[in-house]
């Protein structure tokens, strides 16, 4: 068995995936309770991907994986963290056990880890393989993988000019546990849609292979990226099919499936597309769907404070929390302070005039636009607040470079300051 608890006497936490959500948990946890804990880290592949500037890099003609890829393992050994490189096949939470098998060469036997507190930072799966026909006909950029096979396509010469589809498929949510300030949405992150089309116009200008007016918008619902509030929404069409002349088409209720020729949505409308490029539903990892800890869906439940209310020793960050909505990495970064605090709290090692924070989320993201330009959206107005505020060019590209190279620089421990500096410096 693979065991500090027992042999030191401390209480062992166990982080379970370590990009955006899963590395920041680990080094805030380690950074407030130190000494008192041993934290292990457990995941299947030892970085992390930058995921929200591979559509850039893509559309820049670069390979994603040689700028995005992280190397996280120094900063947990700086920390006093361990890391296993190894993939979570099973959880009894009775037993506080998780079962792992080594992933840098296949063929490795099962064995136990214990823990006292878990945090699960497992993100979810990405369904592509639901989706009929995207293998044969489907582009995507929410990986290196991806992001690579479609600048083959473009830059290899097999894009031909033709019309170009970009949406999303319909995202299924749970309601078991969520305060009902957190609406259902039907797309799992709207933003890289609005990112990938005005990034693509701009490559289609600069090598002349067209234009705006090649890209068709798609959604399931009344409004793309509805998440960021409906008047940021207006803006942000008028600008894109109004002064660009993109085309815009929702309530396409689902994909049903890709073709050669284009999409076939689930209502029976179809758009006609040489390039396909979209993102899938999100749905849970199947070893966590089954742990009675999940909504209807296989979203973890938490309270507001990230812990399961049945099973308080067990937490969640990041895009497997069911409270994750949309799933974004910004969101993540501030649930793994609250666990980070939660457990130092637990420990008595909180200082008595920090405040305990409580999950209050916003949608704060930056797209990029090509032309060295980007949008900044922060906005609450999709939970019932008032903040909204959509921005575009130079500066906020700026502000989107920076944030990946402080990102990297610290790993992962980006200062609490950053999101107060972000809204100020972002206006
Ligand atoms: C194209 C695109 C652009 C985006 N842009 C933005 C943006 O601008 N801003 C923003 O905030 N968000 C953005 N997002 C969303 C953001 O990428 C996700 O919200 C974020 O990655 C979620 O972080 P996470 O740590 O919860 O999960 P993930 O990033 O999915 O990480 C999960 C980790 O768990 C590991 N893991 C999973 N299962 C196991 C297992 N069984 N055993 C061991 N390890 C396991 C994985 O290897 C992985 O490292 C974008 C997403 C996409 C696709």
């Amino acid at each position: 068995m693979t065991d500090t608890v027992n042999l030191k006497g401390k209480p062992h936490v166990v982080v379970v995936g370590c990009n955006f959500g899963g590395l920041t948990a680990a080094r805030f946890i380690k950074e407030k309770s130190g000494d008192a804990i041993d934290v292990t880290v457990i995941d299947r592949k030892p970085y992390v991907v930058f995921i929200p500037n591979i559509p850039m890099e893509v559309f820049a003609g670069k390979d994603p994986a040689l700028d995005l890829q992280m190397q996280f393992h120094q900063f947990l050994k700086r920390d006093g963290s361990t890391f296993l490189q190894a993939e979570v096949k099973d959880i009894d939470i009775e037993s506080k056990s998780i079962s792992i098998v080594p992933t840098e060469r296949p063929g490795g036997a099962i064995e136990k880890v214990s823990y006292d507190y878990l945090v699960l930072a497992v993100g979810a799966k990405l369904d592509y393989a639901a989706i009929p026909g995207f293998g044969e006909y489907g582009h995507t950029v929410s990986d290196t993988f991806y992001g690579n096979k479609l600048r083959r396509y473009l830059f290899g010469g097999e894009y031909r000019g033709g019309p170009i589809a970009v949406g999303t498929a319909r995202f299924q949510m749970g309601t078991k546990g969520r305060p009902d300030w957190i609406p259902t949405m039907t797309s799992a992150c709207e933003g890289p849609p609005l990112e990938i089309s005005l990034g693509l116009s701009a490559l289609l200008e600069q090598r002349k292979w067209g234009s705006a007016k090649n890209i068709t918008l798609f959604t399931q619902g009344e409004w793309i990226a509805e998440d960021a509030g409906v008047p940021l929404v207006k803006e942000f069409l008028h600008m894109a099919v109004d002064q660009m002349g993109m085309t815009y088409m929702n309530q396409t209720e689902d994909i049903k499936e890709i073709t050669k020729d284009g999409i076939e949505f689930t209502n029976g409308k179809s758009v006609e597309a040489e390039l396909k490029i979209v993102l899938p539903n999100w749905v849970a990892h199947d070893f966590i769907k089954k742990l009675p800890i999940v909504d209807e869906v296989g979203f973890v439940v938490t309270d507001l404070y990230m812990r399961n209310p049945d099973y308080p020793e067990i937490m969640a960050v990041g895009d497997c929390a069911a409270v994750t909505a949309p799933k974004l990495g910004g969101i993540g970064d501030q649930q793994a302070r609250i666990v980070a605090q939660q457990i130092a709290k637990d420990l008595g090692k909180l200082h008595e005039e920090e405040q305990e924070m409580k999950f209050a989320p916003v949608v704060m993201c930056f797209g990029d636009m090509g032309h060295d330009k980007a949008f900044y959206i922060h906005s609450d107005l999709i939970y019932g607040g008032k903040t909204g505020v959509l921005k575009m060019g130079h500066k906020y590209f700026m502000m989107k470079m920076g944030f990946k190279e402080m990102y990297f620089a610290l790993g992962g421990k980006t200062p609490g300051w950053g999101i107060k500096m972000t809204e100020i410096v972002g206006g």
